[in-house]
């Protein structure tokens, strides 16, 4: 039955008859040359191979000469299908250790998806969920893997990228880590934080199916307790903001950075990534704009040169929330009383808001703990909220960009219905969803897949 909404129509739409001829010999193409292409890495792989030959590896532990045990068949998985080699194996027999000069030159795990083919798996399953990104594998590569290939390829990568970047943190924060002086250090930088909560997976072991059409129940919903704080950093520079058209801000670039959990490692990392930038100059003022949450304010210290800005939509919340209560959702005088606020606060005027409250007199007990709340909420950052001085001079007062960031890097991945995520899982996701948002992606190039412990 059509819907009334629904005109009748009399036949079903028509496909067009045929695929249209030019995608026809596209795939044509690509069917033909794959092979070759295959073909072709094996002979390049055998010429490495050729120049190998005659070089005698020496033994790691010991440096004497190692043995020749022979050749053996191996495979892996590239980007043009299944490559096979027969590399040598050398061993130190008193030291217990053994060597495959070929397979270390091309830097392939035996066995398994390797090279390019690895990277091309992780920035999809990066993006989107791992079944899916399976699916548009096939779309994009004409390969055929599994889910669970995806998820492998994430975790290896995302294990490497994330040691890596803790690695770079803990040198650059490690108190002999020489703090330059950089050629053209920005006068401002800004710097924004925001978090928000991940539900974890409660079991401590994957769950397996026991036969192929056994299906797992339900995940039990999230309970308290089972959320980690996900931290997102954002730094950008004031002469990076643009106004492409009226009203509409764009950045020319943002540098993103991202923990889970222990909130002193954001700062860390921020703190990383602006020596990394060559951002933090012994002038450099650093901008921080933070919501209210005391953490934030508490770990800024780390930076002498900086200026506390109380994230100005954040401020306007809080009034929002008195204002609601007072007189009601959706009520134009509570709007008329927030826009005041907002006047009187871009124009700096925090005391005068502050004493305005005070003579307010509340209609419930209720309403009064909202006030005083409000008024303790002002009162406390006073002091970062001299908004008519931060729009002269550049800064901004609010932390879209950093909501903005934080959706991009965890929301649209990580906060999709139903979602749980080991810690681990969560960690290795989140380095590399920063890694591509940054535009980095090509440091992966230059990782080596780490192996991990699911
Ligand atoms: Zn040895």
């Amino acid at each position: 039955m059509p819907s009334p909404s629904t005109p009748a129509c009399a036949c079903p739409p028509a496909l067009l008859e045929d695929v249209p001829l030019v995608i026809r010999l596209e795939r044509e193409v690509a069917s033909e040359f794959r092979e070759q292409q295959r073909l072709r890495l094996e002979e390049k792989i055998r010429a490495v191979d050729a120049s190998l030959a005659g070089h005698v590896p020496c033994c790691a532990i010991c440096h004497r000469p190692m043995k020749n045990r022979g050749r053996k068949r191996s495979s892996f998985f590239s980007r043009f299908g299944k490559i096979t080699m027969h590399p040598t194996k050398y061993i130190c027999a008193p030291c217990k250790i053994g060597v495959r000069p070929l397979i270390d030159a091309l830097g392939v795990e035996m066995g398994r998806i390797s090279g390019s083919l690895a990277r091309l798996l992780a920035v999809l399953g990066t993006v989107m969920p791992y079944q899916l990104a399976a699916h548009v594998a096939f779309l994009f590569f004409g390969i055929e893997v599994s889910a669970m290939a995806v998820w492998r390829a994430v975790q290896r990568l995302g294990e490497a990228c994330d040691q890596y970047q803790e690695a770079q943190a803990a040198y650059h924060t490690g108190a002999h880590a020489e703090i330059g002086e950089p050629d053209a250090a920005p006068q401002v930088v800004v710097a924004g934080v925001d978090g928000c909560a991940l539900g974890m997976q409660v079991r401590t072991t994957r769950r397996h199916r026991k036969t192929a059409d056994e299906v797992l129940p339900p995940l039990p919903p999230v309970e308290d307790g089972h959320f980690r704080e996900v931290k997102t950093g954002v730094l950008l520079l004031p002469s990076h903001r643009t106004e492409p058209s009226p009203g509409r801000r764009a950045l020319v670039r943002r540098v993103l950075v991202t923990c889970l959990g222990n909130a002193d490692r954001i700062f860390d990392h921020l703190w990383t990534k602006l020596i990394l930038l060559g951002w933090l100059g012994s002038q450099t003022i650093v901008v921080i704009v933070g919501d209210g949450a005391e953490w934030i304010w508490n770990r800024a210290a780390l930076f002498a040169n900086r200026c506390e800005i109380l994230d100005f939509w954040h401020a306007m919340e809080k009034a929002w929330e008195f204002a609601r209560l007072r007189h009601g959702e959706g009520s134009k005088t509570a709007a008329r009383w927030v826009s005041r606020i907002a006047d009187d606060l871009r124009k700096g005027s925090v005391e005068a808001v502050i004493a305005r409250l005070y003579t307010l007199k509340a209609r419930s007990p209720e309403e009064q703990d909202k006030l005083d709340g409000l008024i303790k909420y002002y009162t406390d950052n006073a002091c970062r909220m001299r908004y008519d001085e931060y729009i002269r001079l550049g800064y901004g007062i609010g932390s879209g960009a950093v909501e903005s960031a934080h959706k991009q890097v965890v929301q649209a991945r990580l906060r999709q219905a139903g979602m749980r995520w080991s810690e681990a899982g969560a960690r290795r996701l989140l380095a590399l969803r920063v890694l591509l948002l940054n535009n980095d992606w090509s440091t992966l190039d230059r990782l080596s897949m780490k192996s991990f412990a699911a």
